[in-house]
């Protein structure tokens, strides 16, 4: 018998954490916090374990909305083991301890979770034991009921560098779960891979299930038009920000950028970066050969790039026109993204190019429906808006399309719908149905179970 329990991540997107109980192994597959919540709300509801057997964590990616609650997990739960593929495994050493500061800010005495310490993260890490893609290994949990233990194999699932969608067998079931999956090449990443076999249970993620796909257009297009975007602008004499998350997005843009320039399409002009994203990027160029990318000999390090220096940074790019990636991708509060935005929309002339997802209640959503002359409140001032502001469509999630044609290519006779906001999962759950009769569709709900046969 297999369980099936969402503790967050069902009918949106953040704090993704699944549980399993297979033949009395419990799986956790993610371990996510909420990007805009704060406190207990941010993470999975970890008592809905309260009476259930945990034994392993399985990890399909190091998005924070996939991992950033792990240093909680562990503090309850110190015994079990973490998987994840090997590239996984040095970004969380990264990320997590990037982390540990802007948690420890966050929570107060009222907040119900304590803070996790730089000790508690590097034991987490050498808890983790890594799989590269393909590689067969099983868990067997200490209450498993089966002669056989769970087989698990990571597949290459073309989202970020390491990101893996999870196959999993036990007693002749066989479950495949998508994890934040694309199909389709991005600019480095040369999109995922899937077991070429019939499965019996796909749990997958419905991001895009809301978007007609007429309006995503190829990554090709939208280089064009970005490169359009901030030539017309550095031409003008003014600079273009673009927010990105520091994993994945930021990765991906300055290769689009470099591409642009390298086939003459787009201007030259100073590109700085900061932070945390530059050492994201060398792990990016020390994996190069290990997974599949579309230009393997590429090296990120090659693209120019000077730091975002306060306060000279503002007199710098007045002088000469740069392109600037920082996070948050979101233009979270006290984020370098967010302190660059409030001086961008005072400047005329000025662009902010939009190119990754905005959770409706963040300031990068408020910013991305911006035009001149538009008031916006920015801190604690209301001002009018001077910058150029325009959308792109740089996905590193399938289209609604893909995910529904995956599902029939798999022929699973359970389909469990999650990661999207419900009218996503209502699209590709209608597809899904008129593709078989016989299919089980399950739009689970944070909390109760559903039962896989
Ligand atoms: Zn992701
Ligand atoms: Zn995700």
């Amino acid at each position: 018998m297999i369980k099936f329990i969402p503790l967050g991540g069902a009918d949106d997107i953040g704090a993704s954490c699944y549980y399993l109980n297979i033949s009395g192994t419990g799986i956790l597959i993610d371990c996510g916090i909420h990007p805009r919540k704060t406190g207990l709300d941010s993470i999975p509801d970890f008592s809905l374990l309260d009476f259930e057997p945990l034994d392993a964590v399985l990890i399909s990616h190091a998005h924070q909305d996939h991992v950033g609650a792990l240093p909680f997990l562990i503090k309850k739960f110190p015994h079990v083991k973490i998987y994840t593929t090997p590239q996984t495994k040095e970004i969380l050493n990264l990320t997590l301890h990037n982390a540990v500061s802007i948690i420890g800010k966050q929570l107060d005495s009222e907040s119900g979770i304590k803070p996790y310490t730089h000790g508690e993260v590097s034991f987490l890490i050498q808890s983790i034991q890594d799989y590269s893609y393909d590689e067969n290994f099983i868990i067997k949990g200490l209450l498993h009921d089966g002669e056989r233990g769970i087989s698990v194999i990571f597949k290459d699932a073309g989202h970020i560098l390491g990101s893996a969608s999870i196959f999993i067998e036990s007693e002749g079931h066989k479950i495949f779960f998508t994890g934040d999956i694309n199909l389709s090449p991005q600019a480095i990443m040369s999109g995922a891979e899937f077991p070429k076999i019939e499965i019996d249970t796909l749990i997958t993620e419905t991001t895009y299930g809301s978007t007609e796909s007429t309006t995503l257009p190829s990554w090709e297009d939208e280089s064009k038009r970005l490169a359009k975007f901030i030539n017309d602008i550095t031409i003008s004499g003014g600079s273009v920000l673009i927010p990105v998350f520091s994993l994945g997005k930021m990765q991906e843009i300055l290769t689009v950028i470099s591409n642009m320039m390298y086939k003459g399409k787009l201007i030259r002009a100073e590109i700085y970066t900061a932070g945390l994203g530059k050492k994201i990027s060398h792990i990016y160029d020390l994996h190069k050969y290990k997974v599949k990318r579309n230009m393997p000999d590429f090296e990120i390090k090659s693209i120019p790039q000077k730091p975002i220096l306060f306060p000279h940074f503002y007199s710098e790019i007045k002088r000469s026109p740069g392109i600037v990636l920082a996070s948050s991708g979101m233009l979270l509060k006290n984020t370098v993204s967010f302190e660059l935005a409030n001086y961008w929309v005072r400047q005329n002339n000025y662009g902010i190019a939009v190119v990754g997802y905005m959770d409706p209640e963040t300031p990068g959503y408020r910013v991305s429906n911006l035009t001149q002359g538009d008031e916006i409140t920015m801190l604690d001032s209301t001002i009018i808006n001077k910058a150029l502001v325009k959308k792109f469509d740089f996905t590193s999630h399938s289209k609604r399309e893909e995910i529904v044609l995956l599902g029939s290519k798999l022929k699973a006779r359970n389909i469990v719908l999650v990661h999207g906001e419900e009218s996503s999962r209502d699209w590709i759950g209608h597809e899904l149905l008129k593709q078989s009769k016989k299919v089980k569709l399950y739009s689970p709900v944070v909390g109760s179970a559903i039962i896989l046969e």
